[in-house]
């Protein structure tokens, strides 16, 4: 990244702290004039860097505003890369508001929406996983989801591109200067060690790729419909599993649904729990038959669907797999506080009881086995890939088969370096902007070749 075309020539200001009275809110000033801007607003001993200083923050008239402490820390050791004071305030709208007029009024602009995160990223502070990973830690709702967040914002995931976009370079440079300089006494890298190094480097991207299904779970909760007849129990479960394992977001306001949306932490995973309408396919009722197309729906958004029956009945009718759109699929045999009825006994569920409590360790064992499938399990992954990582993955790995499938077809080098290179840039994004020609100058440089 070229810090000439991303040095801000502007200064700006915003609240880092949400809206709504606290102890204490705190402002951010960041840009060329932050120094200057901090010093004009500010009466009180002289700013140090890194120093927090007590003192008055002053209107333009010299009246205080508040009293206040004032950190400056100076770029490029601050989080945007650039000179930056932090203000911490009283924790007032009221006294919010005007600290903020008085550092427009002194020459900043209202920052926008991620703009320092923005500006730390432009400034090489930060890349783009890690910027993202902030998002994901102020989002994350269970501690895997944190801990997963701090990982990407300690740069795992950044460090893991990093290696593959260096050794494929070293690929490409070798490719490059087969056919820059054939006439050259330089290894060309051909042949089965090509192909070797291709392969290894599509498998270390279907590595990261494997991660972006938990990566979805963690962001997002694993999507899981609670579906069955009706009075199988499946709002009872509903009640069982908020119960059993902590809830940790209320009821999904929204009247006009008639699904309702929980999100638990099942060991540390987010799971998102669906309660549905019971699915009845004989109803003549035109409110019910909405009420069953909207479940309808739900099933085919679904990771997972708990298919609920009632165990003590007889078996009155499964779920339509036709309904469903590839979810994995638990069969819940509820009220097994009661003696099972025949039809249950080769079904192979998980029996419970939402009466009594029993079997919940074993459905939550079933849910985990779901979340964990295919792959060891979040707890020993490094990094887990979020959607639009695995775009970009996804377009690397192709283009890594491409240049392979060129070079086996015996074509001309051009063709395998093109593909080289667009395998380049797709990676390049997963961390921000990655300039080929840059990087292959650096290569080149301890190649000397062409003297
Ligand atoms: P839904 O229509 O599938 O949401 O079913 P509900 O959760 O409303 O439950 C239907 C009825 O079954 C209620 O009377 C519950 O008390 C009862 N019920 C639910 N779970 C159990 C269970 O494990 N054992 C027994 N004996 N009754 C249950
Ligand atoms: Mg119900």
């Amino acid at each position: 990244m070229n810090p000439t075309l991303t040095s801000s020539t502007d200064t700006i200001a915003a609240p880092a702290s949400p809206a709504g009275a606290g102890a204490v809110a705190l402002l951010r000033v960041s840009g060329p004039d932050a120094a200057r801007i901090a010093g004009e607003v500010f009466r009180g001993p002289a700013l140090q860097p890194r120093r927090a200083t007590f003192g008055s923050l002053t209107g333009e008239d010299g009246s205080v505003i508040d009293q206040v402490l004032v950190t400056f820390f100076k770029g490029p050791a601050s989080f945007t890369g650039e000179d930056t004071a932090e203000i911490a305030c009283h924790g007032g709208t009221l006294v919010t508001r005007r600290v903020l007029e008085r550092l427009l009024q002194a020459g900043a602009r209202a920052a926008e929406p991620g703009e320092f995160t923005r500006r730390a990223f432009l400034n090489s502070k930060v890349d783009l996983t890690q910027a993202e990973a902030v998002m994901d830690l102020i989002t994350a709702q269970t501690d895997l989801a944190l801990r997963a967040a701090n990982r990407q914002l300690a740069g795992a995931l950044g460090a893991a591109i990093h290696l593959l976009l260096a050794d494929l370079l070293g690929l490409l440079a070798h490719v490059e200067a087969h056919i820059d300089f054939p006439e050259e006494d330089i290894d060309p890298d051909t042949g089965a060690a090509l192909l070797a190094k291709v392969d290894a480097l599509v498998s270390r991207v279907d590595a990261l790729l494997a991660t972006a299904g938990q990566g979805k779970i963690l962001r997002e909760g694993l999507r899981t419909v609670i579906a069955g007849r009706p009075n199988a129990g499946k709002s009872s479960l509903l009640n069982r599993l908020l119960g059993f394992e902590r809830a940790i977001v209320s009821e999904t306001p929204g009247t006009t649904r008639d699904t309702i949306e929980e999100v638990i932490s099942l060991r540390g995973f987010p799971v998102r729990l669906v309660d549905t309408a019971g699915l009845r396919g004989d109803t003549e009722d035109g409110v019910e038959r909405e009420g069953i197309s909207r479940t309808g729906r739900e099933l085919r958004a679904a990771d997972l669907i708990l298919e609920v029956v009632d165990a003590s009945c007889p078996d009155a009718g499964r779920l339509d797999p036709a309904e469903e759109g590839g979810a994995a699929r638990v069969l819940v045999l509820n009220k097994s506080d009661r003696p099972h009825h025949a039809d249950w006994l080769a079904a192979g569920g998980v029996p419970i009881s939402c009466t009594d409590g029993s079997g919940m360790e074993a459905l939550a064992d079933a849910i985990i086995a779901v979340i964990t499938r295919g792959g060891g399990g979040l707890q020993g992954a490094e990094v887990a890939v979020n959607a639009r990582h695995q775009a970009c993955l996804e377009r690397a790995r192709a283009a890594l088969l491409g240049a392979r499938a060129e070079f086996v077809s015996g074509s001309s080098p051009e063709f395998t370096a093109l593909d080289l290179r667009l395998a380049l840039e797709a990676l390049g994004e997963v961390v921000g902007r990655v300039d080929v020609e840059d990087l292959l100058g650096v290569v080149f440089s301890q190649f000397c070749i062409g003297k």
